[in-house]
């Protein structure tokens, strides 16, 4: 027997959050940009790299990053709040405003992670269903919200897995029926329609969420950010860790800014490819939900989704299992990919279906 002691006990039997990390050669599990960044982005970036005085701590208050991020949005760098991914920022807004005695309330199915890091966070988590097309209602919203005023109210636009935008009067119902933050996750928001953005301001507790590891293709660098009222700023940075967003990252997130017209044009490409995807999905036996990311939520007719999942795999096309989520029974979520790639995997479906 092992002498080491156990972890806390609200821990519980929850396991961490993992994707699938399996060989495949086509992988379309995890929404990630098909694309790499621009060649002229690494060249700048491997150029200043080159000057940063490695022996020093970096800039705690990571001033240039910010100021590029607040002026990309036009707000003030004293809105804006940038951690080691979205989910850091999601975990920094737990700390701050859950905790043991405190509520966060999710609209399922959506991003497992915003009940997992509240759960962590020792916050207790509140589950809500969408309706049976995974879609949520302003007064059901505003329902939920002021029978639990949560802390902290998670949505997600456009919603992962679902791909799908809330209508707008979800948001107003979740800041006009509570007194907590209300969260928004954009981490897609550049392929939606429209953004919550230009809604943030110091006296509104709205905070949206954004990450550069899929419009900007770079989830390897693993950079987040929040646009929040200032005070919301304020108190997020008294969780964080001190100097926890290191010199390389700042300087390469602040450099990513300047291709904001690449990313776009990626962006687009994405959305057209996006449309041919859903079409090809269009002559095989299954339902799709719209979306507005670049990723499709489908369901097989009349086959286990776990089965359609291994069918796929054996044909080296590595899709997310989304099956035994709350909600989503039969249901896979697949990424939207380079035009060979999603040729492949809709090659390999029809095959599966067949
Ligand atoms: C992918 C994703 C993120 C990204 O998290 P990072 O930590 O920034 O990589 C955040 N929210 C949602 C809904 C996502 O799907």
């Amino acid at each position: 027997m092992s002498g080491l002691p156990e972890p806390r006990s609200s821990l519980g039997l929850r396991e961490g959050y993992h994707s699938l990390q399996v060989d495949a050669e086509v992988r379309l599990n995890t929404n990630e940009s098909p694309w790499p960044p621009p060649e002229a982005w690494r060249a700048e970036l491997a150029a200043a790299t080159a000057g940063v005085a490695w022996a020093r701590y970096p800039d705690r208050s990571a001033a240039a990053l910010r100021s590029a991020i607040a002026a990309a949005h036009g707000v003030r760098p004293d809105q804006v709040f940038a951690a080691n991914g979205s989910n850091e920022v999601l975990q920094a807004i737990c700390l701050a405003y859950g905790g043991p005695e405190r509520t966060a309330l999710t609209f399922e199915p959506t991003y497992a992670l915003h009940g997992h890091i509240a759960h962590l966070s020792g916050t207790r988590v509140r589950v809500v269903e969408r309706d049976a097309e995974l879609r949520l209602a302003p007064g059901a919203v505003a329902a939920a919200v002021g029978c639990l005023d949560p802390a902290i109210t998670f949505l997600c636009s456009p919603n992962n897995p679902t791909g799908m935008l809330d209508d707008p009067g979800v948001l107003d119902a979740a800041l006009s029926a509570g007194s907590g933050l209300v969260v928004l996750d954009e981490a897609y928001g550049q392929f939606a329609e429209r953004s919550a953005l230009p809604l943030v301001r110091d006296d509104c507790p709205l905070v949206v969420v954004r990450t550069f590891s899929k419009t900007w293709s770079l989830a390897a660098l693993r950079l987040g950010y929040a646009v929040a009222p200032a005070p919301v700023v304020a108190t997020l940075e008294r969780v964080a860790l001190p100097y926890h967003l290191d010199a390389f990252k700042q300087i390469a997130g602040r450099l990513a800014l300047g291709y904001e017209a690449d990313m776009r044009e990626r962006v687009a490409a994405l959305v057209s490819e996006r449309d041919r995807l859903v079409a090809g999905l269009g002559a095989l036996p299954v339902k799709v939900w719209p979306s507005q990311a670049n990723f499709v939520l489908l369901r097989p007719d009349g086959r286990g989704g776990r089965e359609v999942w291994k069918g796929l795999l054996e044909r080296s096309v590595l899709v997310r299992d989304t099956s035994s989520w709350p909600g989503l029974a039969g249901c896979l979520r697949v990424t939207v990919g380079t035009p060979g790639e999603d040729d492949r995997f809709l090659a390999a479906l029809a095959e599966v279906l067949a």
